[in-house]
């Protein structure tokens, strides 16, 4: 029987676990704990390409297919409202076609729907997307995998590649890197290389009244998106992707960022929100912003990249690599993003963040 060794026990992990223990194989899974929120993540249909709306495609149908949780899927109103220079037709065309139902309304119809004032400026559209229980969902299938609690490191040696946690080595035939934004430098280490980089991603809980906590708003006028959390309140995240190490985070909760989150909200919403709370984790990115799964070394594979939009389709990726370990076919088309897509690729080490792939241009 194979025996792998995934290091991460995140969205990325866990579903390689999750898909690696389906096919029999012995899997040990080395991870710290997670800490997602439980108010949810978003899982998004209104992606800017079809390659990443396949995959969050498969991604529903693998969330819908499982046993667990109090609650999976939240479905809310979503409205999108993009500049003028944008082909509008393009995405309302691109998520309709995957079954998101959008179309454009005006600024004056959305004030209706959504029962407050909303300030002009740009085109609006509204569809439907979704969130979904990560952490709820990440416990579930923690709760059904063999788990070392700890940080690893990973060790290279005559023999291979083993993970190393607490002084205890552990080795499989495998091992299967997944450990969000530290994957980098836990690769480094061991002196293989993969283009990858850490920035922050960081949101903040505000008090938005009765109406605004049961909608997401995506705002790429006034540069940010909203997501309801509690009764009331609505988390807010903005655009920029400060560099960081993700051993030794900075605050990026600053009041630099709670300014200019309250005025993006002001800009649309026409007040100020009262600030409840931040949050604030480490994101990764590779030269061209999309995922990276694959082979990095003989029998050592990764999967990482996930940007800020690892709910939408890191459990379809996961799967996708699962195939690719096992040296089937992959159910999609993932050569985007496959990491041999870099092989013999020079790449400057000062590559900038770009815009995520998720977001719409
Ligand atoms: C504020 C914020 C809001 C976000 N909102 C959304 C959203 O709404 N929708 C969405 O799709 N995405 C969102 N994201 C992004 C999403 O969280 C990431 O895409 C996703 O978590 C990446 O999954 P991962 O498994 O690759 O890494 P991670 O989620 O970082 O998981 C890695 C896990 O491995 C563990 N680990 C790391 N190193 C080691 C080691 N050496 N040994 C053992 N364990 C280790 C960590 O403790 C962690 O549990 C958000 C991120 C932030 C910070």
């Amino acid at each position: 029987m194979l025996r792998a060794i995934v290091i991460g026990g995140g969205i990325a992990g866990s579903f390689i676990s999750h898909f690696l223990q389906e096919t029999g194989v012995d899997v040990l899974m080395i991870s710290e704990k997670t800490t997602y929120p439980p108010i949810g993540l978003i899982h998004s249909m209104l992606l800017r390409f079809d390659t990443d709306m396949e995959l969050a495609k498969r991604t529903l149908e693998i969330y819908r297919s499982l046993d667990c949780c109090s609650w999976v899927l939240k479905e809310y109103p979503a409205y999108t409202f993009i500049g003028e220079e944008v082909d509008i037709n393009k995405y309302i065309r691109l998520w309709s076609s995957y079954g998101s139902d959008s179309r454009e309304i005006t600024i004056e119809e959305a004030s209706k729907l959504m029962g407050i004032k909303l300030m002009p400026g740009g085109r609006a559209i509204i569809s439907k997307d979704r969130l979904v229980n990560i952490a709820g969902i990440v416990n579930h299938i923690r709760s059904r995998v063999k788990v070392i609690n700890g940080f690893a490191r990973l060790k290279r040696n005559a023999a291979g590649f083993s993970a190393l946690v607490n002084g205890t080595e552990y080795r499989g035939d495998i091992i299967i890197v997944a450990a969000g934004a530290i994957n980098g430098k836990l690769l480094g280490d061991a002196g293989v290389s993969v283009p990858l980089k850490s920035y922050g991603c960081r949101a903040l809980l505000l008090l938005v009244g009765p109406k605004l906590d049961k909608a997401i708003i995506y705002d790429y006028v006034n540069h940010f998106y909203m997501r309801p959390a509690t009764p009331l309140t609505a988390s807010i995240g903005d655009e920029e992707s400060p560099l960081v190490d993700p051993l030794n985070m900075p605050n990026l909760v600053t009041p630099d960022f709670i300014t200019s989150m309250k005025n993006s909200f002001k800009s649309r919403f026409g007040k100020t929100p009262i600030s409840l709370l931040g949050r604030q984790g480490a994101c990764e990115s590779s030269p061209d912003m999309f995922p990276i799964i694959g082979e990095a070394a003989t029998d050592l594979y990764i999967m990482g990249a996930l940007n800020g939009y690892g709910a939408e389709i890191g459990p379809a990726l996961a799967e996708a690599l699962v195939s690719i370990v096992l040296g089937g076919k992959p159910r999609l088309d993932v050569s985007r993003y496959l990491l041999s897509r870099y092989a013999g690729a020079v790449f400057p080490s000062d590559w900038e963040i770009g815009h995520e792939p998720h977001e719409v241009l």
